[in-house]
């Protein structure tokens, strides 16, 4: 470990920040890297620009994430892309038994699709358990930047800040993150897992044996989660692990709590949660590994149910906004 403050770190291997009071926050940081950031971390670790875009959730684009909109030069452009696309700026889901292990932060945590460790079988863990703030986000206040100054938190602590804590290093969450209680899943959510992240990472992909493209197999992924928030039912969850079922009906109350909308209630929103991104996931993996096209299967009641709803309450397909995937025009 290092043993300098982050923040005069990140500022020492080159990166472009900007700084607050006690803390500064690398431009875009784990997002992209900004011209100035690239030459410095070049410069600094002798690294290829090509080999340190991929410690960026860039590396995703073109699969899972589409940056589309992201100005290097405008930091606030990153606002309307995080919103729309599945990935966590500024936190992160984690493993704890991976950080047991060696206590390295993959970066697919922090995507939308992270939902199981594939090599432990287990749920990620979203929110730290002691201070109830989701990992790595510092307050539920806003994100945290790096901080610049001593007293250092200790090493695999999870070092949010509750808010009303008291100041200093008190104030910071002493939860040591490996310890965090996991929930096992079964094995064949950790192979769907592998199998989506084989995708995002670039594997060939398939729906309903047609090979597509890595952007159109998760565009598919996103339409199918957006129905199923609108049309699936109890029924449909009923043969998931208990907590993925939970978590979808869950989702579903809440929408129907809020019908004005606001941010985390819009259907195309990323899963709140990893048992709500497993619920995405294992429901959608009904259509797009099946085999079968057609009228039979899940995808035709999800349809029929959505159109039946919107004859009922009228006004437009809440889904028109979405490029439609093949599949669901077929
Ligand atoms: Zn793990
Ligand atoms: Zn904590």
């Amino acid at each position: 470990m290092l043993q300098v403050p982050p923040g005069v770190a990140a500022r020492a291997l080159g990166l472009e920040c900007r700084q607050w009071a006690s803390s500064t926050r690398p431009l875009f940081f784990g997002v992209t890297l900004t011209p100035a950031s690239l030459g410095g971390l070049r410069d600094t670790t002798g690294l290829r620009a090509a080999e340190l875009r991929q410690m960026q959730l860039d590396r995703y684009a073109g699969s899972v994430l589409d940056l589309s909109g992201v100005e290097l030069g405008r930091e606030a452009s990153l606002t309307a892309v995080a919103a729309r696309e599945w990935m966590m700026p500024t936190w992160s889901r984690a493993c704890p038994l991976c950080l047991k292990r060696d206590g390295v932060w993959p970066l697919w945590w922090r995507l939308g699709i992270a939902a199981v460790c594939p090599v432990h079988r287990c749920l990620l863990v979203d929110v730290c358990p002691r201070c109830g703030v989701r990992l790595l986000r510092g307050s539920e206040r806003g994100p945290r930047g790096l901080l610049t100054r001593e007293p250092l938190p200790a090493a695999g602590e999870c070092a949010n800040r509750p808010s009303h804590g008291p100041k200093g290093r008190a104030g910071l969450c002493r939860q040591v993150l490996a310890d965090i209680p996991t929930t096992t899943a079964p094995e064949a959510w950790a192979d769907l897992q592998r199998r989506v992240l084989a995708v995002a990472e670039g594997a060939p992909a398939r729906i309903q044996g047609e090979p597509v493209s890595g952007a159109d197999w998760f565009a598919a992924l996103r339409y199918l989660t957006a129905l199923t928030r609108l049309a699936a039912t109890g029924e449909d969850v009923a043969d998931l692990p208990g907590f993925v079922a939970e978590a979808f009906v869950e989702d579903q109350r809440r929408r129907t709590g809020w019908p004005r909308g606001g941010g985390g209630t819009r259907l195309t929103a990323m899963p709140a949660s990893a048992a709500q991104a497993l619920a995405a996931l294992a429901l959608t993996d009904q259509v797009l590994s099946s085999s079968r096209t057609g009228t039979a299967g899940p995808l035709a009641s999800w349809i029929q149910r959505a159109t039946a709803q919107r004859r009922t309450v009228g006004g437009a397909d809440p889904l028109r906004h979405l490029p439609r995937p093949a599949v669901v025009a077929a």
